[in-house]
């Protein structure tokens, strides 16, 4: 029988596990990378950025980091080579088209102006929760990126049943703020010093580079004993019940942590002490690791750090719009460190008009998904890699796995309705805790049971009870994880 094609769109993290799963049920995967190599952002990073995760939270289930690297928090070349070895050892590599940008992807007949309703059913797709008999196809137009000059010459369109996008959201469309004319980088044009100021807009907790996540912080933030103090999306009263009742608890962690952290940290020194609670940053991911030696050159004077709500650029550097007006900072370098837009770059690959605003409405800089994967209204397609986590490569292999395992036909999606209400319920809970955003790093262990429970699998993964509600839970736990039976 002829096998199924899938096109996976990016060979990164996302995309290599996207490779890996779609291949292990049999389809025939197509992966189109637009750089002449595999890893996504590890591939283009300053030579001193390390892992923000552990090591044992970022790896894949089933294929440990090389006993040689003995870091914690290996650097980016470490990253590389490990992803790159994943790939070669599981025989990735002929299936990824290097240096093939896709420009854009069809559905079917979904014409501008159609409404919703009618591109829907008119395209087919999900709307009895499989995808046995598709009625429509994706069009994948690519074009060859290592060709500079006619890129139009080298398009390509490709037929495929299924896309799983896997393009990255920290990377593409860079976050630039906007500026009033004439007060943006236009108005920049030179210094005559180089002094390092660090400006920051808001204060977050960062944890010292000493403390592993894997110790007291993992236990208190990201076992099932710490969701039990978090209100979690479509729970019963009794869980609500005890959300309350465990709230003076989750007061005292967060106090303790913050403590230990000003302890070993200098933040009072320098006023940096946020004025939210520790746990807040969890929930939204917005935690980081300390830079190492990163307060020595505080101290020494190398890196100067002011807090500022607004800034502009003049001919010298940057001017603050504060009340408390302070004086111009004279630079000759400005680098904005200001993220990326990736919901931007995820909404332009889709040729539908329709389709762009359904992934991410205009006004919209959250992109949510059924199970973090699935657009309701959007047929044959999943985005991997776009919610975040405390370790994004084990959010991205249980996505991988669970969308493999639908894709095999091994569970149906619930009716559009039922998503739609499901989504809305993770969009309450990421507003409660975390102002918008899409990260489940708090939540991880309920969010996985879910994903556990639609492929018949055994969520509860430790050794006893105790293990159970204590243990912080990892890549690892899923290692041996067996989908259920196929549904008929
Ligand atoms: C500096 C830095 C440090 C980070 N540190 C951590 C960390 O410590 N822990 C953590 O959990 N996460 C971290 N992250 C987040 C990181 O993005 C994820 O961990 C993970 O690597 C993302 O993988 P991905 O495959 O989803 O996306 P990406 O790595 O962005 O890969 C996307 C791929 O898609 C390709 N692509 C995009 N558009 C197209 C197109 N139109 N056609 C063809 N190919 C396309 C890109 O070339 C790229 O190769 C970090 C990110 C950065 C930038």
């Amino acid at each position: 029988m002829e096998r199924r094609v899938i096109g996976i769109i990016g060979a990164g993290v996302s995309g290599l596990l996207a490779c890996k799963y779609v291949l292990e049920k049999g389809f025939e995967p197509i992966v189109f990378e637009s750089q002449p190599g595999l890893g996504g952002v590890w591939t283009h990073t300053p030579e001193t950025t390390k892992l923000q995760s552990s090591k044992q939270a970022y790896q894949f289930s089933d294929f440990p980091w090389p006993s040689s690297v003995k870091e914690e928090y290996p650097n980016h070349n470490l990253v590389l080579k490990y992803l790159e070895s994943y790939a070669f050892h599981l025989g990735l590599l002929p299936y990824i088209k290097f240096n093939t940008k896709v420009i854009n992807i069809n559905y079917c007949s979904v014409q501008e102006g159609e409404d919703d309703f009618h591109a829907w059913s008119h395209c087919g797709g999900t709307t009895d929760g499989s995808w046995s008999n598709p009625k429509g196809k994706w069009e994948i137009t690519t074009t060859n990126a290592a060709v500079q000059e006619h890129p139009e010459q080298g398009h390509q369109v490709h037929e495929v049943e299924f896309v799983i996008l896997c393009i990255g959201r920290f990377s593409g469309v860079p976050n630039i703020p906007d500026f009033p004319p004439n007060k943006g980088p236009e108005a920049f044009i030179n210094g005559i010093e180089n002094p390092c100021t660090l400006l920051f807009r808001n204060l977050h907790w960062s944890v010292p580079a000493d403390s592993s996540p894997f110790g007291v912080l993992a236990v208190l933030y990201l076992s099932r004993f710490s969701e039990l103090m978090l209100h979690k999306p479509g729970e019963g009263p009794f869980l609500s019940l005890l959300v309350t009742l465990l709230s003076p608890l989750r007061w005292t962690i967060s106090k303790l942590v913050e403590s230990y952290i000003k302890f070993k940290i200098p933040l009072k020194r320098y006023n940096l002490i946020p004025a939210h609670r520790f746990s807040a940053d969890v929930t939204s991911c917005s935690l980081a690791v300390t830079p190492e030696n990163f307060y020595d050159r505080v101290e020494e004077g190398s890196i100067l750090l002011k807090k500022s709500k607004r800034f502009s650029f003049y001919a010298n550097g940057l001017t603050f719009d504060d009340d408390d007006a302070t004086a111009p900072l004279e630079t000759d370098i400005v680098i904005l460190g200001t993220g990326y837009k990736g919901e931007v770059k995820l909404r332009k690959i889709f040729k539908s008009p329709t389709f762009q605003n359904y992934i991410a409405g205009v006004l919209n800089s959250t992109v949510t998904l059924y199970r973090g994967c699935i657009h309701p209204r959007i047929p044959q397609l999943a985005v991997i890699g776009f919610a975040e986590s405390y370790a994004n490569l084990y959010t991205s292999e249980m996505r991988c796995r669970w969308l493999a395992h639908f894709l095999e036909e091994g569970f149906k999606l619930p009716s559009i309705k039922e998503m739609e209400k499901d989504v809305l319920e993770w969009e309450k809970y990421m507003k409660r805790y975390s102002s918008g955003g899409a990260c489940v790093t708090a939540l991880h262990v309920w969010y996985n049971d879910q994903l556990c429970k639609d492929m018949g699998c055994n969520p509860k993964r430790k050794k006893g009870y105790f293990a159970e509600l204590f243990q912080p839970y990892g890549p690892t736990d899923y290692a041996n994880l067996t989908p259920g039976k196929k549904i008929n």
